[in-house]
């Protein structure tokens, strides 16, 4: 069977259903995860667990992170008892989280000094996706080296599309994370006006939604605005680190982004209002906000 020895490191939500599609897919697998329980369900399927990263990497060919923002990938790789420390020489490290893209060229090239290689690797498709292995992968980096991993990512996603070089996946994970989260606004829109015009949004929706108009968000979020159901799908707050990835690029780029401004800001007023672990459709609470009225003059 596969050749490849994989490590993984980032026992998470999308981590751990990762980690079971590999050894489903007969890959030898070593995990390490920073809270040693949450490797459990990933050790009984029949992984072997590492005292560190840098452990993880040494007895591995193919390194994968799946850990949540650009400082937790850096100490993952570069930090005290890292990858880098146990890495050897002509390994590859695939860095699946969501994370900055100029800052993932600067660790690609770190990587490339010490004779291995780095793709960036990160998903869409959420934890339904993770569990059906059926993400979509954005891949940057050298097309040679997405190849030797082609086998990996398969286990893991059903749509693998080599977008570039280093850091490009990372810039076409954050287009995928403005076309999210300007549509959602503007389903958020489109509900308050029916509401305040007097016509049931779910009929709006279920009008509209086979038109020119329809999207993902329009389907699965509109209604659940019009229920006034919050339960996260996806949580405000990671939602929130994506768009500052986001614009912080657009900033380095000096590229005015200013739909992706309005709803980080409009998000922001959810997170004051103590919604930040609510799903995005909460969008809306911060339109609602604009037009009620003080419950009593300061
Ligand atoms: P999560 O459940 O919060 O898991 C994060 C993982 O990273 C945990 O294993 C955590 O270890 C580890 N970690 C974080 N900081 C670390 C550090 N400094 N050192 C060592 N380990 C560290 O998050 P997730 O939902 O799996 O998301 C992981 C990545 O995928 C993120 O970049 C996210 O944006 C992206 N993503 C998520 C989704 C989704 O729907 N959830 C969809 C697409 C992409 P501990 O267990 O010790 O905390």
């Amino acid at each position: 069977m596969a050749q490849e020895r994989i490590g993984f490191i980032g026992l998470g939500i999308m981590g751990q259903p990762m980690c079971l599609n590999l050894l489903k897919a007969g890959f030898s697998l070593t995990v390490y995860n920073r809270t040693p329980a949450r490797m459990q369900p990933v050790l009984q399927a029949g992984a072997v667990a590492a005292a560190s990263a840098k452990q993880a990497a040494e007895r591995s060919s193919i390194v994968i992170t799946m850990v949540t923002d650009t400082p937790d990938v850096e100490q993952v790789l570069f930090g005290h008892d890292g990858v880098m420390q146990g890495l050897k020489a002509n390994s590859v490290v695939i860095d699946m989280s969501t994370i900055s893209p100029s800052a993932t060229q600067r660790m690609a090239a770190q990587i490339k000094e010490k004779g291995s290689q780095m793709l960036d690797a990160p998903v869409s498709g959420g934890d339904v996706g993770a569990k059906a292995g059926t993400l979509a992968i954005m891949v940057g980096g050298e097309a040679q080296t997405l190849e030797r991993c082609r086998p990996v990512l398969e286990a893991m996603g059903k749509t693998i599309t080599h977008v570039g070089g280093h850091g490009m996946g990372q810039t076409v994970k954050l287009c995928n994370q403005i076309l999210v989260s300007v549509t959602n606004l503007a389903v958020c829109e489109a509900v308050r006006f029916a509401q305040r015009s007097g016509v049931d949004p779910r009929v709006m929706i279920e009008a509209v939604k086979n038109g020119a108009a329809g999207s993902w968000q329009l389907s699965n979020l509109g209604p659940r605005m019009a229920a006034g159901d919050f339960a996260p799908g996806f949580m405000i707050d990671l939602q929130q680190k994506d768009l500052r990835l986001a614009l912080q690029s657009a900033f380095e780029m000096q590229l005015p982004s200013p739909g992706l401004s309005l709803v980080h800001q409009l998000f922001s007023a959810c997170q004051a209002r103590g919604e930040g672990r609510e799903g995005t459709q909460a969008l809306i609470k911060s339109l609602l906000a604009l037009t009620q009225k003080p419950a009593k003059e300061n």
